[in-house]
């Protein structure tokens, strides 16, 4: 799907000017008709309605001025896998298939993949990311785009030495607009140690720490203490498990014995949750992003986004990467959740889309609203709608 023709992307003007459009999206729940949003020295400094007239003034035209667009979980590294990998065959033979095909592409087709999906993200809307990379090497595509949002490095197994490397913390860094910092895998491939470790690391550095968690059935078995083919497979790649605190627990219990669940700790997917699990999440205030275009693709399985709203706890979306999405977009992500999920008001929509994801990466004071102080970067979609009603419904539903 091309986007492109009807998204315009304003990035910080240089001058002081009001950018006026037929309706403003300020938040998901408070929409304007003729409004006007002035900016200066990179940040808003105001909404004013009715949009005044003026030099000083840019009509962008009847369509709808709303944030950028939040993805805060991707792989922009796995993009070259594209359409290469198997599905409806199980997560398994998916994981090895990913794992051959991305050592044969090799570091610069990676890397020249990477980088058109990188280029592609403002045509679709998109203005912040939660990037993972596993080999490194889309830190410096996305810093030289001066893409915003948060990158992470991943790491899985037990790394030692990671734990004694100083120099390492060169990888996790505050900054606008692209932060660096780390990211486990899952609570099923990276070791206990390394996982309190890189929590310890980014927290100093006041960033979020991201991990994949109650993705599969495999992580589900293992973390539950159930001992076969995934101890064998971490045994044939050296990684011995056996003092793993894991056993009759959950992944999401797990993670919380470990003491890395809280407000700055983003969990991805969470397909697989209890009512404890809920009730974990919401007490130590941890952030989620799910996926579920790529949640359907690899397991044949949905989120109970009902659950996670009704517990107040606020997801954010990703689209995961092109190996098992069709596209980066949020705005298809949307479209589809709301195919999905026709129960759920289109502003929580929205706002999974926005709010929850600035917040999701600890960005929620620069993105995610039009409010007074975020970044002045805008997204511009050229849409026709009568009420505020409609302009919601179009939005959502942009991806379609
Ligand atoms: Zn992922």
């Amino acid at each position: 799907m091309t986007l492109a023709s009807g998204i315009r992307f304003i990035t910080e003007p240089s001058r002081s000017r009001t950018f006026r459009a037929g309706w403003v999206i300020k938040d998901p729940w408070t929409v304007l008709e003729n409004a006007g949003i002035t900016v200066a020295g990179g940040q808003i400094k105001k909404i004013v309605t009715p949009a005044p007239k003026g030099a000083s003034v840019v009509d962008l035209g009847p369509g709808v001025l709303m944030a950028p667009l939040v993805n805060a979980h991707l792989h922009l590294e796995l993009s070259a896998l594209k359409n290469r990998l198997p599905r409806g065959k199980g997560f398994a033979p998916w994981v090895a298939a990913l794992l051959r095909e991305r050592d044969a592409a090799g570091t610069p087709t990676l890397k020249a993949a990477a980088q058109k999906a990188a280029a592609s993200l403002q045509d679709m809307g998109v203005g912040l990311v939660g990037e993972i990379s596993t080999l490194g090497i889309t830190r410096q595509v996305l810093h030289n785009r001066r893409t915003a949002g948060v990158w992470f490095r991943e790491f899985l197994g037990d790394e030692q030495e990671y734990l004694g490397h100083e120099e390492q913390d060169l990888y996790i860094k505050k900054q606008f607009p692209l932060s660096f910092s780390a990211a486990g895998h899952a609570p099923h491939t990276t070791a206990p140690k390394l996982l309190t470790a890189l929590k310890k690391r980014t927290a100093a550095a006041g960033l979020v720490f991201s991990i994949h968690v109650a993705e599969s059935e495999v992580e589900m078995d293992f973390i539950a203490g159930i001992r076969g083919g995934w101890t064998d497979f971490l045994a044939s790649r050296g990684i011995d498990t056996a003092a793993w605190p894991v056993g009759n627990k959950t992944p999401v219990a797990y993670l919380h014995d470990l003491g890395v669940l809280d407000g700055t700790t983003l969990g991805v997917h969470l397909l697989h949750v209890t009512d404890r699990d809920l009730d974990i999440l919401e007490r130590t205030g941890t952030k989620l992003c799910l996926c579920p275009r790529s949640n359907q693709n690899l397991h044949g399985r949905l989120p109970d986004i009902g659950s996670l709203l009704a517990w107040n706890l606020a997801p954010a979306l990703g689209t995961d990467s092109l190996a098992s999405c069709d596209s980066l977009g949020i705005f298809d992500e949307m479209a589809f959740v709301r195919q999905q999920y026709p129960q759920i008001a289109l502003p929580d929509i929205l706002a999974m889309a926005t709010i929850n994801g600035a917040r999701a990466l600890g960005l929620g004071q620069l993105w995610g609203t039009l409010d007074t102080g975020r970044t002045a970067r805008l997204l511009y979609l050229d849409i026709r709608a009568s009420t505020p009603a409609h302009v919601m419904e179009k939005v959502t539903s942009y991806g379609i």
